[in-house]
């Protein structure tokens, strides 16, 4: 890796040419990035009671300087994620750089418009008074990232902290230890580290953080430690976003267009070789176009990666332990193509299973990895019945072409996020929340859905002192009194 992609300049420099950061120079000079981490949180919280990091403007240069921190190391950026999962370059800006630039974008254009307050209607009894939501930022933020996207999942959420004016310290994940190692270099260099801290390291860092009182945790992960932080949160009645995981299962139906679904599954599937939460986890199909379907993914697979090992646009596994995880999924079914793996290049084939056992570690647990159980179902119906078994996913994908199919899988079962006739790509659409439901998570974000999250939305309840209307309200009642009151109050 070279250096060449640093900027020479002092990003610090361009955040204090402008607008009222008086106070703002030599920011990155002014935090040592070995120092103990504990008091973070209260140090955080200061700069935003302060005042700090509340101005439109403010928010906006952090913002701007984070999509230069990102467009001015790209090859940089491009090396970390071959490095740690084998990423072509195209992946690495579609699911990524690229992606993760326009969401910075898109929220630094609509923000001074999120900032407004929001005019709320009043209900008679109160009148005269004007209400309002005014959104206002929660604190010092936690970030505790996963591996498998390790920029976007990083900064993703870092975008709406900022956006919503907090303080915020990002916790990459260990796992994927080369952009861990970028983020922690590169953050300190463009944004404010009196807001911005990065804190690498794994659970013993990670549990040293969770010992603080923060206002609010993002976490993205895994359900079990989920479940971890979600306890720390509770000792400090600190609210939390958990973006999990867990099987999200695609229905493909007789009347869908079969090649078509295939191009799209497999697409959804193979992509960072199934380490994507949101990937196709398992497909139910009608009995009748089972074998259309293996054979249609058969050849999308085939057209899509060709000799996948030699492919430049096919991840790797991320360790050998999740590769070896991954190889003991394999008995749980009949691989019909791939299933060849090799341990010293990380590498997994993509993989069809077909007469899958229900009851194996495959059908079981979330794959996250490139192998995909086919399982033949008996009609939307039977559909429907498995799902009422199951945790709620984070993403359904439903391949079909009738409506009334459509109508029934929409209002009869529920998670995250429902695809028809798409496969990840959902996650992309900045207007929609991305978020789970019960084992897949809680909260969402994403464009103004991340703004929300970050921020409390303080009622405002604003009454003129002319009129006294609320004097009806007062003691001593009498019966008039006690009528109108009963006729308005309702
Ligand atoms: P991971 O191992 O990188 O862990 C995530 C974070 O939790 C890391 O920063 C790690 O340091 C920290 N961590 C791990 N153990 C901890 C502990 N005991 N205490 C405190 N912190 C701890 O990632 P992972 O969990 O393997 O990620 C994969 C899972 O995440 C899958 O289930 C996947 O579906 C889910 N996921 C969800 C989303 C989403 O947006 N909903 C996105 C990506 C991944």
């Amino acid at each position: 890796m070279s250096d060449t992609d640093v900027p020479a300049t002092d990003a610090s420099a361009d955040l204090s040419a402008s607008a009222d950061l008086s106070a703002s120079t030599d920011l990155a000079a002014t935090v040592d990035p070995t120092a103990s981490t504990d008091g973070l949180a209260v140090e955080l919280r200061a700069a935003v009671t302060s005042g700090l990091t509340r101005p439109r403007a403010y928010r906006e240069q952090q913002l701007d300087a984070l999509i230069r921190m990102l467009l001015q190391n790209v090859s940089l950026w491009e090396t970390a994620l071959a490095q740690d999962l084998g990423k072509s370059q195209i992946e690495a800006h579609m699911s990524e750089i690229a992606f993760t630039v326009g969401e910075a974008r898109s929220v630094r254009r609509k923000l001074w418009r999120w900032m407004l307050p929001t005019p709320v209607p009043m209900q008679l009894a109160l009148q005269p008074a004007i209400g309002r939501t005014v959104p206002e930022p929660l604190g010092a933020t936690l970030v505790i990232a996963p591996w498998n996207y390790p920029v976007q999942l990083a900064l993703g959420p870092l975008i709406g902290a900022i956006a919503a004016g907090n303080a915020v310290v990002l916790k990459p994940s260990e796992v994927a230890p080369a952009t861990s190692a970028l983020l922690a270099r590169l953050v300190p260099a463009y944004l404010d580290a009196r807001s911005v801290r990065v804190v690498e390291g794994g659970v013993p860092e990670t549990t040293a953080l969770l010992e603080q009182r923060w206002d609010l945790i993002f976490y993205t992960g895994n359900g079990q430690v989920g479940r971890v932080i979600a306890a720390a949160a509770a000792k400090h009645l600190t609210p939390t976003v958990l973006e999990l995981g867990g099987k999200s299962p695609v229905y493909v139906h007789r009347s869908a267009d079969i090649a078509g679904a295939a191009r799209r599954i497999a697409w959804g599937k193979w992509l960072n070789a199934g380490q994507t939460c949101v990937a196709p986890d398992y497909i139910r199909v009608d009995r009748e176009v089972a074998d259309e379907l293996v054979e249609q993914l058969r050849q999308a697979t085939a057209e899509q990666l060709g000799d996948a090992r030699s492919s430049p646009d096919y991840s790797r596994i991320v360790n050998g332990k999740h590769l070896e995880r991954l190889r003991g999924l394999l008995s749980g079914g009949t691989v019909v193509t791939g299933g060849d793996t090799d341990a010293d290049e990380r590498y997994f084939a993509p993989t069809i299973l077909t007469e899958v056992d229900e009851d194996a570690p495959v059908m079981q647990e979330e794959i996250f990895g490139p192998i995909l159980p086919v399982l033949p179902v008996d009609g939307v119906d039977g559909f429907i019945a498995s799902m009422r078994e199951r945790d709620k996913p984070l993403a359904l994908y439903l391949f079909a072409r009738d409506r009334e199919v459509v109508r029934r899988v929409e209002r009869e079962t529920s998670s995250g996020a429902l695809g028809v006739n798409v496969a990840v790509a959902h996650s992309a659409a900045r207007s929609l929340p991305f978020g789970g439901v019960g084992e897949s998570g809680m909260g969402s974000y994403h464009g103004h859905h991340s703004f929300e999250a970050f921020s409390h939305r303080k009622a405002v309840l604003s009454k003129s002192t002319t009129i006294d209307t609320l004097r009806l309200l007062y003691p001593p009642f009498s019966q008039l009194r006690g009528e109108i009151v009963k006729r308005i109050a309702g």
